[in-house]
């Protein structure tokens, strides 16, 4: 089969879709707002109408990534946070199936990136791999081999709900203090600004003004990538991958000051084990969907 499939990216925020050829290019992409508050039908709606557009030069099954926890076996989200009103039970892989006529395969959007860059990516030489996506939350997976490791519930990787030093003030996505997602995410960077400064901004907003030299937003920077690299460097002992990745929006600002908690934290059996920025960007979900709907073994080693 040399024909290109066709990759879906269910965010909270955007929906994309696109034509993805056999060495993992991405040939065309679309994307629309989700209709997040018009509930799942619509968001459903949305995806099939994106992707319907793609089909005529694509064959076989579609992927598809999505926010959210997905049951392996049935592509029915577990659990999903308000970022989607109502998905959580929503039988996306079926679903889809019917709207599109053709086979779909559903995973978590993180796990789906983590594909994406050991396909196609930064991760594309290693089998083992660590990644995290640092947006909104953080999240995320654990390649082992080429396959992401789901656990038994579909929910493994969850780095974000690592206790975390400094985050003892700050409430994590789950609900509770003291986690990691709440200093290392868009969220945790606007949330010890506000702490801070009693100013209202969003994570982007703290990082451009890192960058543009305010020394507050550069200590709340710091202090959160200080965080995620020492958290990563304790990961690494605890896996033992090739690589660690860091992807998403927030990747830029935090990893300099993650960096050097990383280097600084490794233990010395890992001291070789790189800590690189993902390569994707925004098609890295879209990239793994497709991936995953390829081959539903995922990655096999004659492709590296
Ligand atoms: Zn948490």
């Amino acid at each position: 089969m040399t024909a290109p499939v066709v990759g879906i990216d269910i965010g909270g925020t955007k929906t994309a879709a696109a034509l993805v050829d056999r060495g993992g290019r991405v040939r065309e992409r679309r994307e629309v707002r989700t209709p997040a508050r018009s509930g799942p039908d619509a968001v459903l709606d949305a995806a099939a109408r994106l992707a319907a557009g793609l089909l005529g030069a694509a064959t076989g099954p579609v992927g598809v990534g999505t926010a959210g926890t997905v049951e392996p076996a049935t592509g029915v989200i577990r659990y999903a946070t308000d970022s989607l009103p109502g998905w959580t039970g929503t039988p996306v892989a079926d679903a889809l199936a019917a709207r599109l006529g053709r086979p779909v395969r559903v995973t978590n959007d993180v796990y789906a990136a983590a594909l994406g860059e050991c396909w196609a990516g930064a991760g594309r030489d290693r089998a083992h791999v660590l990644l995290v996506a640092v947006g909104t939350g953080l999240g995320g997976a654990v390649v082992r081999d080429g396959r992401v490791e789901a656990g038994a519930r579909g929910a493994a990787g969850g780095v974000g709900h690592l206790p975390a030093p400094g985050a003892e003030r700050l409430r994590c996505g789950c609900g509770r203090p003291g986690h990691l997602e709440a200093v290392a995410s868009g969220s945790g960077l606007a949330a010890a600004y506000f702490l801070e400064t009693g100013t209202q901004v969003t994570g982007r907003t703290v990082a451009d003004r890192a960058a543009a030299g305010d020394g507050v937003a550069g200590r709340v920077v710091d202090r959160a990538g200080a965080a995620l690299g020492a958290a990563l460097a304790g990961l690494v002992a605890l896996l033992d991958p090739d690589a660690v990745l860091v992807a998403g929006g927030a990747a830029g600002a935090l990893l300099p000051a993650a960096s050097a908690a990383y280097a600084a934290e490794l233990p010395a059996g890992w001291a070789d084990v790189p800590l690189r920025p993902a390569a994707l960007g925004t098609d890295a979900v879209v990239v793994g969907a497709a991936r995953l709907a390829m081959d539903s073994h995922d990655i096999e080693r004659t492709d590296r």
